[in-house]
This record gives structure tokens, sequence and C-alpha cells, in this order.
């Protein structure tokens, strides 16, 4: 009966007169239908880019080897529809590390993955994890953080206009224990040429507030437009074709059966079947010579994938 009411809550609303009207906009979370609560109603994006399915989640790697070498599935993650990216990456680590696999010494994966607590994790655990950083939130036309030279180890911050900041607080997030720094400019923005494009109109001077694992971030921001970045980055693509492939060949974006339990063991039998086809196809290769013996795979791609229930 609670889920009956929670799903028509969540569906419909009641005018003024009691009549029940379909709801125009819904949210993320919402359960779809009272047969399948666990596939949730998701949205991802925005504009052109606005995705929207009922369902799961699937976070997908694969090895990368030397060219020529077959690449293998590692570890498929089904998740919640609104399950994100950033905790899809730890639970990847994990069920490889669970099966006995090795972590990956190099990590490729899209702009979803990349955030600065992901960046010192990686570097803690002494990997590599590339993938672009999405630019810092800010309004338009305003210098963002990007326009910054932050130093947080050192409690120091440079301005566009190379003025250093005159105050640096340390702030904790009390909920979580989130730590971040608070950066302030004063006397130096009265008068200064760029004063419009960086201090808000009802603000007397400049202030900038930045995680404590902003310098990582900052680094990435400015290397992910090098040559040698992007080139790197290319290896990254064959993921977007083993996308395709689970997809159109093996129907992935096709639940079968109700439950995440399910779910999730119809897309590890959809990833061994995937492996084994790729192992036949390279034994093929190399009786008829034409394939290299398999390197052992020096990194790992990821992705997310949506799909309907
Ligand atoms: S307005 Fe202040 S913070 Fe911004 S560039 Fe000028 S001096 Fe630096």
């Amino acid at each position: 009966m609670a889920l009956l009411r929670k799903v028509f809550e969540e569906n419909y609303t009641l005018d003024e007169n009691g009549q029940c009207e379909p709801v125009k906009v819904r949210g993320s979370g919402v359960i779809q239908t009272p047969h399948e609560p666990q596939a949730q109603y998701c949205v991802k994006g925005q504009g052109k880019a606005r995705q929207s399915w009922v369902g799961y989640k699937v976070q997908v790697a694969e090895s990368i080897g030397e060219e020529g070498s077959a690449n293998f599935l590692t570890s498929i993650v089904t998740q919640e529809a609104t399950g994100s990216d950033d905790a899809g990456l730890p639970a990847t680590l994990h069920k490889q590390k669970g099966m006995g696999l090795e972590a990956p010494s190099e990590l490729y994966v899209d702009g979803a993955y990349i955030s600065a607590e992901a960046l010192a994790r990686a570097e803690k655990e002494n990997r590599e994890l590339l993938g672009p950083a999405q630019p810092s939130a800010h309004k338009e036309n305003v210098f963002g953080a990007e326009g910054f030279d932050v130093k947080v180890e050192q409690r120091r911050a440079f301005c566009p206009a190379g003025k250093e900041s005159t105050q640096c607080s340390r702030l904790v997030e009390k909920q979580s224990g989130k730590v971040s720094y608070r950066f302030e400019w004063s006397w130096q923005c009265h008068g200064c040429q760029w004063r419009e494009k960086c201090v808000g109109t009802n603000q007397r001077h400049r202030t900038l507030v930045v995680g404590q694992y902003h310098t990582l971030l900052q680094k990435r921001r400015r290397e992910q437009n090098t040559p040698l970045f992007v080139e790197r980055m290319k290896i990254r693509n064959g993921i977007e074709g083993t996308q395709s492939e689970l997809v159109r060949a093996h129907g992935l974006r096709r639940a079968r059966y109700r439950g995440k339990a399910k779910v999730d063991l119809q897309n590890q039998f959809i990833g061994a079947a995937c492996n084994i086809k790729r192992w036949l196809r390279w034994l093929a290769r190399q009786i008829k010579g034409k394939a290299p013996e398999n390197s052992p795979p020096r990194g790992c791609g990821g992705l997310e994938l949506a799909f309907c229930g």
C-alpha cells in the first residue's frame, strides 16, 4: 500500500477540484511502476544532450593492451539509475579487486568521473586517472576558478590580474566534513581594470572558494588541452565501440528481468558472452598468424551507460 501511495504521489497531482493530473515534470529517482520499484526514472544532461530513461545504470570497464592485442571486459557494475559516476568508479575498482584482478595503473574515463576527490584518490593509490575535468561553475563572461592560480597547500592564490589574495580561510562542512578554502581579495579590487568581469554587482570584492584538492583539478584543467594529453585520451575511444557492441549485439539496453539482482546477472552473462566472442576471434587471428601474443593489459577504460527496464 505504501508503495502504491509513493508511486501515485510521484506520478500524479490532485488539482483543487480533486481531479487527478499526471505530473508535468518528473525528477530523477521517481518509481515508474509498482511492478518494478527498483527501476527508476532518471534524467541526465541538459538541452540537446538531455537523456531520460527508466531502469538502471551500468558501469563497463575493459582492458587496454598494446596495439593489436585483444581487449577484454574486466567488470560490469549495475547501479541504480540515479547512482553517481563518482560512486561508480570505486565500485568498479572494488569489483575488479574482488575478482582477483590487479588494480589498473592507468584508467581512462570521461569527464563525469573526474573530480578533485577522484584525482586525489588515484594519486594516493598510485595510479593514473586520465580524463578531462569539467569546467568550474561560474556565470558567463565572469572569471571562474580557471582564471586564478591557486596553491592550496601554501594557502596562496593569485587572481587574473596577478594580485595575491589577502586572506585565506579554512571551511569545514559540518555534516560531510568536507574541507574547502576561501580566498579573498580586498583593496586590490578597487579600481581594477578587470573588476566588471570579476566582482559581482552586489559584492565589494572578489572571493574564491575551492576544495582541498583543487591543485590537482587545476593541474588537470591545464594539461587536458595539451597535444600530449589529447593524444593519450584517444585510447579511451575504444570503449565507445564496446558500448555499441554491448547494446547492438548483446541487448544491454533492454533488461529482460525485474529487480536489480537479476538485471545484474543478465549483464554479467552479456559481459561473459562478449569476452568469449573476443577470445575466439583473437584465437582465430592467432591461428592465421595475424595476431600478436596477448600482452598484459596496462590500463582500463571505463564509461557509464543507461538502459531501459
Ligand atoms: S577584481 Fe580583484 S580579484 Fe579580480 S582581477 Fe581585479 S584585483 Fe584581481
